[in-house]
């Protein structure tokens, strides 16, 4: 079977079995997020929302902390702060984070890709495979990989620069003939300004050591959760940096050179 028949298959059977969206619980699925990718480009590096506030909403996700001290990585209920050392740390509940993305994840199916895959080929396959390109996926891969390459971001103290600046300078680690989990969201390119467009990917090490934000990756083989949903709850600031920001610039350029 291809990768497009076996995603269909399962699809559909979800869709027959009417649980696609699992109507029964109402946030089951539910993405939620703290603050927009804009408000962090624009160095907002400092939220109110508590990750003991975020664990209520899910048990994975990504994000930041505020003073933007490193890259967030939260699976199956365990969050994990990945400094500028490119090494995880637990996260305590009493920190803050100014931008996340966090959900329940309960995958409605799963994708089996057997062939050498970078990010933009693994990110064409499922491109291709799920079923709309306007609602949200949470995906989560656990395996081995050849190679994946990671960055996080190093504190920063105020006045605090754009994250197009922080950048510049951030440290990169690459993992060879690694074990670990990726993931992270697919949001829709409507998105833009809100969240990152398309593929947003997190790693950890399966001894929970070390990972970061996935700038590139190798395997040839991935089998891949999805949770496909349509639910998307988002709270804003409502004091401090965010309220005077310019939010609304088209920073497409910019996500470009942070994200990927
Ligand atoms: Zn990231």
């Amino acid at each position: 079977m291809s990768l497009d028949d076996t995603f269909a298959a399962a699809f559909h059977a979800h869709r027959e079995a009417g649980d696609l969206f699992h109507e029964s619980s109402p946030h089951a699925h539910e993405v939620f997020q703290t603050s927009t990718i804009n408000a962090l480009l624009e160095g907002i590096y400092d939220g109110g929302t508590s990750f003991a506030d975020l664990a209520q909403h899910g048990d994975f996700g990504l994000g930041t902390f505020n003073g933007l001290d490193g890259e967030m990585t939260a699976v199956d209920g365990e969050f994990f702060q990945i400094k500028s050392d490119g090494l995880a740390y637990p996260v305590d509940p009493e920190m803050r984070t100014p931008f996340a993305v966090i959900m329940h994840f309960d995958p409605t199916l799963t994708v089996e890709i057997d062939e050498h895959m970078d990010f933009p080929s693994f990110a064409a396959a499922l491109d291709a495979a799920v079923p709309s390109k306007n609602i949200f996926y949470a995906i989560k891969s656990v395996g081995r990989f050849r190679e994946v390459k990671v960055r996080s971001v190093p504190k920063q103290e105020k006045p605090y620069p754009p994250l197009v600046e922080v950048v510049e300078g951030q440290p990169v680690f690459e993992h060879k003939d690694v074990e670990g989990t990726l993931m992270g969201f697919r949001f829709p390119d409507y998105a833009q300004g809100i969240n990152v467009p398309g593929y947003h990917l997190h790693f950890l090490t399966a001894d929970k050591t070390a990972g970061g934000h996935v700038m590139d990756f190798h395997t040839h083989h991935a089998s891949v959760e999805i949770d496909i949903t349509s639910d998307f709850h988002m709270e804003l600031p409502h004091a401090g940096d965010f309220m005077d920001a310019e939010l609304a610039k088209d920073t497409s350029g910019d996500i470009a050179k942070v994200e990927k």
